[in-house]
């Protein structure tokens, strides 16, 4: 009986060992909480709350023995940018710093991302590799990806002499608040280094897909656009995204660490590619992103009782798509259903401008209409409104 209950305890003591990353959990949050403290106003570029923010980045850097250099690029705004190492070649490692604004603590988007950034610095460092590591915490993300632009156009470093961009953007929450985890990594159709990179630690809760799905939604696109070779992660949007609920005590630490300590892992390898990554000309697309999609629509249909009509008939359409028909276009689609559920400020935007006309031209009346009624829900304006009430009208055959 002793010698079971001391092999129990044992047996817990080990599994405790194996599952304490090397990420430490207390410091992602000590950071996140602080960037995201109401004395910091929301960060929003350009002000004191931002400023306070970049000089905690050029500090934290510091203090782990990075050269740091700030780049403005006016207003008032800057990159933090800190260099570990002395290769010529190196990997960016990129989040954005900036915020919503007051009473918009930004934690997950993206106190969280930034938190990422630093600790994998810190983590990488006692990593001995073969290239420099290049930590960009970008200013004014919100208003145009600007301060990502800004880098790219005037990189400090020559970007041919970049191995990878890794890029973190909206951390830390699960997407759509559903209770399992995602985390989408999109930018591995332009790599064959970073596609196979990735699929060597490739993890159930990673949603791998091709950048298009989303669109140049964050800082990796204007790595894209001078051809740097990137991944880009994040665990996506819910409901306090961009709202007065993205506060430091809603981030799920333990997660944020384990997913960090992953991506560690793969930065790490990415560093050790030899030769370096090439960008493709053309993308080759993930080969599990239909299966990926099918899992989170089935996931959605399930947990989410509320799922107003017209989700559950895209939902169900999609799915049989998803299995005869390879196009992006479809592919895009779902992805668009699922992120105008997932983020309801935009969601009227999306299911009138995207969905409703899909299915009006995929001649399915029945939803295009359900689509639009949806779209009723989150418009306020009259004139669209009225729009939308004529469209319906028209798809059930009245006048
Ligand atoms: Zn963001």
């Amino acid at each position: 009986m002793k010698t079971r209950k001391l092999s129990v305890f044992l047996s817990a003591l080990l599994l405790t060992f194996v599952s304490i990353s090397a990420i430490p959990v207390d410091r992602l949050k000590a950071h996140v909480t602080w960037l995201a403290d109401p004395a910091r106003e929301g960060r929003r570029a350009g002000t004191s709350g931002a400023a306070a923010a970049a000089e905690y980045i050029a500090q934290q850097l510091k203090g782990m023995g990075c050269d740091v250099q700030f780049q403005d690029f006016g207003g008032g705004r800057k990159n933090v940018v800190g260099r570990a190492g002395n290769q010529e070649r190196f990997v960016i490692l990129g989040a954005h710093y900036d915020g919503q604004g007051s009473g918009m603590p930004s934690a997950s988007d993206n106190a969280a991302g930034v938190a990422v950034l630093l600790e994998l610095v810190r983590e990488l460092k006692t990593k001995e590799l073969p290239v420099s590591i290049v930590a960009v915490a970008f200013d004014d993300e919100e208003q145009g990806l600007n301060g990502s632009r800004y880098y790219t156009d005037h990189p400090l470093y020559p970007l041919d002499k970049a191995q990878a961009a890794i890029i973190f953007d909206t951390m830390g929450r699960q997407f759509m608040d559903l209770s399992s985890w995602t985390m989408f990594v999109l930018g591995s159709e332009y790599s064959k280094e970073l596609a196979s990179a990735l699929q060597k630690r490739a993890r159930p809760e990673m949603l791998i897909a091709g950048t298009d799905l989303i669109g140049p939604r964050s800082d990796f696109a204007a790595f894209a656009l001078k051809h740097v070779p990137y991944l880009f992660f994040t665990h996506a949007t819910h409901k306090d995204y961009h709202g007065t609920g993205d506060s430091a005590d809603r981030v799920n630490y333990s997660k944020l660490a384990e997913d960090a300590q992953s991506i560690a892992q793969i930065v790490e390898d990415i560093a050790r590619v030899q030769p370096p990554p090439k960008f493709l000309d053309g993308p080759i697309y993930p080969p599990d992103e239909a299966a990926t999609l099918q899992r989170e629509l089935d996931l959605v249909e399930r947990e989410r009782k509320d799922l107003p009509q017209a989700y559950r008939s895209m939902f169900a359409d999609f799915k049989t798509r998803l299995k005869s028909d390879d196009s992006r276009e479809v592919r895009r689609l779902a992805t668009t259903a699922l992120l105008a559920l997932a983020t309801p400020g935009m969601s009227g935007f999306m299911v009138s401008y995207y969905l409703g006309p899909y299915y009006e031209r995929e001649n399915r009346p029945e939803i295009a209409a359900a689509v639009y009624e949806e779209a009723l829900n989150w418009e306020t304006d009259p004139s669209e409104r009225r729009d939308l009430e004529q469209k319906i009208q028209k798809l059930r055959g009245g006048k």
